[in-house]
């Protein structure tokens, strides 16, 4: 079954001169596949993301996840739909400073008004998941950049999405804290069955995947399937 499919989409901005970000994309996530996009910059990894995640509109094309058009809902049915379906993990983390560790974990739960019973064993499973129950006091800047990274892929995932959506997520990291970020997404995957498209333009980060897209000016050209006989060092 496929979580998310992408019919013919096209991404044009519109300017002085118009500029086609994205060129007639077909593409198809299945459920709990762990899939990279690798691309050079500019080659608009950010533009598929964003239009998958509704933060672009699309100029032409459909996008269905799990069976529904975002870009056909209105504003209250996309919040609440994108709260639901969809987690975002960004290159700069995007935590609040002004909030503790954990309270930043559980905002996606508050703005849904979860009962606290459930927001704790929530809270409990994936901080225990992603070995950061001892930070939970702690404020944003007290932390490294590995562990601010923990922290934004545990909100992502507090409310159970479908689809884990990830935009360059190692870019501010060293190997190190990269190749724990890309073993954590492996956990969640294989664990919770959560579904993941990232982009990155690092091919260590992208071998962690058993899919690998290829995207070059707008386009997907070429895609490998890596099996499970693969090495991760
Ligand atoms: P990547 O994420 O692969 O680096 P992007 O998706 O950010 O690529 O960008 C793809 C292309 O679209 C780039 O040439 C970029 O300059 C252009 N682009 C991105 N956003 C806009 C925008 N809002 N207006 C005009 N051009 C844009
Ligand atoms: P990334 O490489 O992480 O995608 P960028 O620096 O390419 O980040 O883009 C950051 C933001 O600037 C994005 O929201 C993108 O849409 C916008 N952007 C990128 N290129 C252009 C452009 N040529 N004109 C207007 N906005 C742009």
């Amino acid at each position: 079954m496929n979580v998310l499919e992408i019919k013919d989409l096209s991404k044009i901005y519109i300017g002085k001169i118009n500029f086609t970000a994205l060129n007639n994309i077909n593409f198809n996530l299945e459920q709990g596949e762990f899939v990279a996009i690798m691309g050079p910059s500019g080659s608009g990894k950010s533009t598929f993301l964003n239009c998958i995640s509704t933060i672009d509109t699309p100029t032409k094309g459909e996008i269905n996840i799990n069976g529904k058009a975002p870009h056909k809902l209105n504003d209250d049915e996309l919040a609440k739909f994108r709260r639901q379906e969809l987690g975002f993990v960004f290159q700069d983390f995007n935590l609040v400073n002004t909030l503790t560790v954990e309270e930043n974990i559980i905002l996606p739960l508050t703005l849904d008004s979860v009962p606290e019973k459930t927001m704790k064993e929530r809270l409990n499973k994936v901080t225990e998941l992603l070995g950061i129950s001892k930070l939970l006091k702690k404020r944003t800047f007290e932390i490294s950049g590995g562990q601010a990274q923990r922290v934004a892929i545990a909100r992502a995932i507090i409310h159970n999405p479908s689809i884990l959506l990830a935009d360059e997520p190692t870019g501010n990291l060293d190997s190190k804290a990269a190749k724990d970020v890309m073993k954590l997404f492996t956990t969640i995957n294989q664990t919770l069955g959560t579904s993941i498209l990232m982009v990155t333009h690092d091919a260590y980060v992208a071998s962690f995947c058993k899919r690998v897209v290829f995207i070059k000016d707008g386009e997907l050209y070429n895609e490998i399937h890596c099996g499970d006989s693969r090495v991760v060092f």
